[in-house]
């Protein structure tokens, strides 16, 4: 073992205890997150923070999540391996890679090109095959691949939107990011069961605004 490996192992350790200390205790959200280096998705100047548990900025003037959110939302997903889930919100795709150990197959939409098709590089380098990338709005959902056994939606709207609601299967999961302004958001979770829908509120949380349509890049 070398001084690098070392150094390695330590920063595993750590970001993996930040987690647990957040609340993620889900022993496969944990090796899903211990497998997807969240360094690989952060580039320039704060490539180096990338093992922190703090949001950061990528391009487009977006941000990827802090890691003890992304492990708390995926954790409140429960997602199953044979599920297909859609994520509204591809950022730097590190959410969607974590999703892809633990689902059969990821759907994953952005409303800027440049992220989708820098996330898409990204996957194929990794060799995570099971992820489907589109640019497009995604308060409308993916009607041709609908309905979903879980949906992820990583942009803060003021209500959970319509079309995805629409999209999620008896005994389907979503959670969503809604509130009224950029400060104050909750983090919802909704399930489909056989009468309606049933809606947990979990954490205060804090996203960029769910923006109507295609970006220009
Ligand atoms: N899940 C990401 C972080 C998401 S940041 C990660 O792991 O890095 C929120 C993302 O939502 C931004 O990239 C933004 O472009 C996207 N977004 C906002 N409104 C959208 C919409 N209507 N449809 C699709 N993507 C949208």
């Amino acid at each position: 073992m070398t001084a690098g490996d070392d150094h390695e192992a330590t920063r595993k350790m750590q970001f993996l205890f930040q987690l647990r200390q957040k609340g993620v205790t889900d022993t496969r959200v944990l090796q899903a997150m211990e497998k997807v280096d969240r360094g690989a998705f952060v580039r320039g100047h704060f490539a180096g923070r990338a093992y922190e548990d703090m949001p950061l900025p990528i391009s487009c003037g977006q941000t990827i999540s802090q890691p003890s959110v992304v492990g708390l939302m995926t954790q409140a997903l429960d997602v199953q391996p044979r599920d297909t889930v859609l994520e509204i919100g591809t950022g730097s795709g590190y959410q969607a890679a974590v999703l892809s150990q633990l689902a059969r197959r990821v759907y994953t939409i952005d409303r800027h090109r440049s992220l989708t098709r820098a996330a898409e590089v990204l996957f194929t380098g990794m060799g995570l095959n099971n992820i489907t990338v589109l640019t497009g709005d995604g308060s409308f959902g993916l009607p041709d691949q609908a309905p979903f056994d879980r949906i992820l939606v990583t942009a803060a709207a003021e209500d959970p939107p319509g079309p995805l609601l629409a999209q999620l299967k008896p005994g389907g999961v979503m959670v969503v990011p809604v509130g009224q302004s950029d400060t104050v958001q909750s983090l919802i979770r909704v399930t489909r069961t056989e009468d309606g829908l049933d809606y947990d509120e979990l954490l205060p949380v804090r996203f960029v605004p769910l923006v109507e349509g295609v970006a220009e890049e």
